[in-house]
Formats: C-alpha cells, structure tokens, sequence
C-alpha cells in the first residue's frame, strides 16, 4: 500500500558510509534534487498531506530543511520561516541550546517571525536522534505556535528520534535500517 513514488524517492538517495566520520551512513540528498521528477514527488507527497491543514508555517530546519521547505510552504500557502545555527539571522532572535549525540548546538528563530495562534510544520531532510525536531519545536511552542507536525523525507528508526518527539506527530517517506 506504499506510494509508488516512494520507491523512485529512496532510488535517488545516495547512501555514503563513513560520512562525516566513521561509523555514519549519511543520507545524501542533493542526488534526489538531481531527479526532477523524484523531487516534484517528494514535494507533491508533502503537499498532498499538509493542503487544507490550515498550516500558517512551515519552519525549515538549516539547512536541508531549507531545500524542502519553501516549495512546500509555497504550495499549501503558508509563510516559511527559516531555523538557523547561531549568529546567521541578523534580527532579534530567540534560541535553543539542544544536545548532539557529541556536544552541543543551538537553534534560532526571528523574533515575531511566529505568533501566537501560528499552526506549523517542522521540515527537515531526516531525523535521527530527533534532538534537531525538538528544539525546532521548543522554540515554536515558546512563541505561541501549535506545532502541526513534524515532516522529514528519511527517518533512521533504530535511534528512536520519534519517541523524543514528545508525542507529536511524525511523518516520513521512507525509512532507512
Ligand atoms: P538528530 O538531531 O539526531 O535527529 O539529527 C538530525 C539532523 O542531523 C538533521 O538536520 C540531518 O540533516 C542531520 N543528520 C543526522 N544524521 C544524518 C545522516 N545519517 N545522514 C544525513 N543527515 C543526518
């Protein structure tokens, strides 16, 4: 009962083992923006989901989530808002420390980008320890919003990143073991 398009989708990510360091199978998906009909279906299978949701936003994770994102945001009408590594939005921002497998990181957001009443979809290429959805979400949720959703292409379901999710809501194209 899978979509069809799904198979085409997975067939155009490149799996590289070792990537960054050893031991990491990353999931490469500028193969997939090679395809351009991979990538109208993965696009098109996001809309189909989130049209007539009444989603206000879509906040897209930096920086794959920067390539999936606005084409969705685009497509259901709604605003996107971009979620950057520190020190790149030159507004007022808010920011969220969140941990890494090693170390730490922090996320932020334009103040008043947000609002209140907000409904969003969190958009990033994929989740692994789903540490990177959940301050997306934290910052969202701090503001006000009501996060929809959360929506990646890849989910690596042997590091249980969903289970972090606090309950919300995950959708996925594909799932990589
Ligand atoms: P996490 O916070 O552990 O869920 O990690 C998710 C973030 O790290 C996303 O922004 C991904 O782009 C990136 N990431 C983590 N693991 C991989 C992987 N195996 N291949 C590609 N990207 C990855």
């Amino acid at each position: 009962d899978e979509d069809p398009r799904i198979h085409g989708i997975r067939t155009k990510i490149r799996v590289v083992p070792n990537f960054p360091k050893p031991g990491i199978m990353f999931q490469d998906i500028t193969t997939l923006l090679l395809d351009p009909k991979a990538f109208k279906d993965t696009i098109d299978l996001f809309v189909e989901r989130y049209k007539g949701k009444n989603i206000s936003v879509v906040a897209g994770i930096e920086a794959r989530g920067f390539i999936f994102g606005p084409p969705i945001a685009l497509a259901i009408g709604a605003k996107f808002v971009p979620m950057r590594k520190p020190k790149k939005l030159p507004g007022k921002v808010i920011s969220q420390d969140y941990t890494l497998e090693y170390g730490r990181d922090r996320m932020e957001m334009h103040v008043g980008a947000v609002e209140a009443g907000d409904r969003a979809l969190v958009v990033d290429d994929l989740i692994a320890t789903g540490g990177t959805l959940c301050a997306a979400m934290d910052l969202l949720e701090r503001v006000g919003a009501e996060v929809v959703e959360c929506a990646c292409v890849i989910e690596l379901p042997e590091l249980k990143g969903r289970e972090k999710l606090n309950g919300k809501p995950l959708y996925v194209l594909l799932e990589y073991y």
